[in-house]
């Protein structure tokens, strides 16, 4: 029966061809900001930019023991940070996602036991945490790509 091996064969190629095309990756998931990307990111960045230049005001308050403005000021102002980061953080490549939101919430905890500090008045651990929430704000700017 040549004939029905030689359709077999054609069978057999068509199924090879169909799962390696399968396999191939198809929509490559992105590793690289596009230029309209970065363009969008520096809008969402702006209020957390905002609020790291406020952070000196907060440090002031902290050394002057002034607790009431203190929390005030993490209550107020800082009130929106959390949803600002989580927000932004949704918006990286999925390669930056996890590690944004892993920092964006070390800050939080942060800014957590601060208000916790200043509410019991301890001006150590209020220093403490403020430097931590510093750094981690810091390296959580250091993930988003900014416009050259
Ligand atoms: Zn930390």
């Amino acid at each position: 029966m040549p004939r029905l091996r030689s359709i077999l064969s054609l069978i057999l190629v068509l199924v090879t061809t169909l799962l390696v095309s399968c396999s191939s990756p198809q929509a490559a998931v992105p590793t690289t900001y596009a230029p309209e990307k970065v363009a969008q990111l520096q809008v969402y960045v702006q209020p957390i930019e905002e609020i790291r230049g406020r952070m000196s005001e907060l440090q002031t308050l902290i050394a002057k023991k002034n607790w009431v403005d203190a929390g005030t000021l993490i209550h107020g102002p800082f009130g929106d940070l959390r949803k600002d980061m989580l927000a932004l953080s949704r918006s990286l490549l999925p390669k930056d996602q996890k590690q944004a939101t892993e920092v964006a919430k070390e800050v939080f905890s942060h800014f957590e036991r601060l208000d916790a500090a200043a509410r019991s008045r301890n001006s150590e651990v209020a220093e403490i945490q403020f430097r931590e929430a510093l750094k981690d704000f810091d390296a959580f700017l250091n993930l988003i790509p900014k416009a050259s």
